[in-house]
């Protein structure tokens, strides 16, 4: 997903549930879109911090579950009680995208590892990313 269709799902996100478009949100979005593996808000945090961007931490604390309710993030509860986010906006993700509401559903695909396996030894290939994703209306819009 480039990053032009990521602001596109977030903007159609945001109009569909009349929610304001924000420079806030979109730099948000911009951190997220590259960000490997799991973090905490402390860690976005630092890392607008090195872009300069300026962000107070309770302006992250505030949006980011706008961007977990549009299925861009998975929030992980840690056993220790600690909260982290996961992206689902880089290059090993499958998802299906509401292009009626902008909402992403991630789609844990097992057997789409198995089989990716399988061709990359058959031809030789080293992969390092995939592309994976499945459009159309989700059962609100559909219905
Ligand atoms: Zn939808």
């Amino acid at each position: 997903m480039s990053h032009e269709e990521q602001l596109q799902a977030l903007r159609k996100y945001l109009k569909v549930r009349n929610k304001r478009y924000t420079v806030e949100r979109e730099s948000i979005l911009e951190l997220i879109s590259d960000i490997e593996g799991r973090f905490s808000i402390v860690d976005l945090y630092q890392k607008a911090k090195k872009r300069d961007m300026v962000h107070a931490a309770s302006t992250l604390y505030r949006n980011i579950y706008t961007f977990v309710d549009a299925g861009f993030l998975t929030e992980i509860k840690l056993r220790e009680g600690e909260t982290v986010f996961e992206s689902n906006l880089n290059n090993k993700s499958e998802f299906m995208l509401c292009v009626g509401c902008g909402r992403l559903t991630r789609i844990d695909l097992p057997a789409l590892e198995g089989l990716e396996n399988r061709i990359c030894k058959e031809y030789r290939f080293h992969s390092t990313s995939r592309v994976y994703q499945l459009r159309g209306y989700c059962e609100d819009c559909n219905a």
